[in-house]
């Protein structure tokens, strides 16, 4: 049984991933299961190139950061599951968790973070019911949202990044999902609000 299980590793779920990753000596989350599936293949940033993101030089490709944030997992949080290869088909409530389905495998987890975009291609089964038309986006473009309140969908199911409903720019989809992880982690501390900060010694 996992704790948390991210579905998608564009902007918003390696964003997530990161914040969760990085508050590992925390007692409330040692022994903490986190996984990622970190599907990349529709991600916006495949061809997205950035000039306008802070921190990130200019000119950066949205490819290379799709490579990159994954090794920063890997390197720095070696904790975090990462799923490669696989993509998820359903999400299923059970009385005390959600199954996850993918091509290959089923997960069960307490906490699901969905970090898929916006595109209206969406082919999860399961969040059909909580599917609108995406409140910031042209209207022809037919966008989604999940239907959630400060990215939470139902008990214990997040929604992050453009599907959560923000205008498509990767600060807002990082900050959105680095927003849930904060959110986790004070759920975990018993409700005593949290982030995470590391600083320089000396
Ligand atoms: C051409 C282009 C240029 C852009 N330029 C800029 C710019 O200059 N500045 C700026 O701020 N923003 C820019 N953006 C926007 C930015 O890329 C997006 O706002 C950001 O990528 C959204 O992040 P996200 O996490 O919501 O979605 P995404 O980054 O799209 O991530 C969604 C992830 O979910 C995965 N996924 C999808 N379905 C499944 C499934 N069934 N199972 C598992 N995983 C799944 C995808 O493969 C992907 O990795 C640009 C976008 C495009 C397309």
């Amino acid at each position: 049984m996992l704790d948390v299980l991210i579905i998608g590793a564009g902007a918003a779920g390696m964003s997530c991933g990161l914040v969760l990753g990085s508050a590992k000596n925390r007692p409330y989350v040692v022994n903490k299961k986190i996984a990622i599936v970190t599907h990349q293949k529709t991600s916006h940033l495949q061809t997205a190139l950035f000039n306008n993101i802070l921190g990130i030089s200019p000119g950066t490709t949205g490819t290379s950061i799709l490579k990159s944030g994954k090794k920063q997992l890997k390197d720095l949080y070696p904790h975090i599951t990462q799923i490669e290869n696989e993509k998820v088909c359903d999400i299923v409530k059970t009385s005390n968790c959600f199954e996850v389905s993918t091509n290959k495998n089923t997960y069960k987890s307490k906490i699901v973070v969905v970090a898929v975009g916006y595109t209206n291609l969406i082919t999860i089964n399961g969040l059909e019911s909580y599917i609108e038309p995406h409140p910031r986006a042209e209207k022809e473009k037919n966008k989604i949202w999940l239907k959630n309140t400060d990215h939470l969908i139902t008990d214990n199911l997040y929604v992050v990044g453009t599907l959560a409903g923000w205008r498509s720019q990767f600060a807002i989809a990082s900050g959105s999902g680095a927003h849930v992880a904060t959110d986790i982690l004070t759920l975990w501390n018993n409700d005593k609000h949290t982030k995470v900060h590391d600083k320089i010694s000396g």
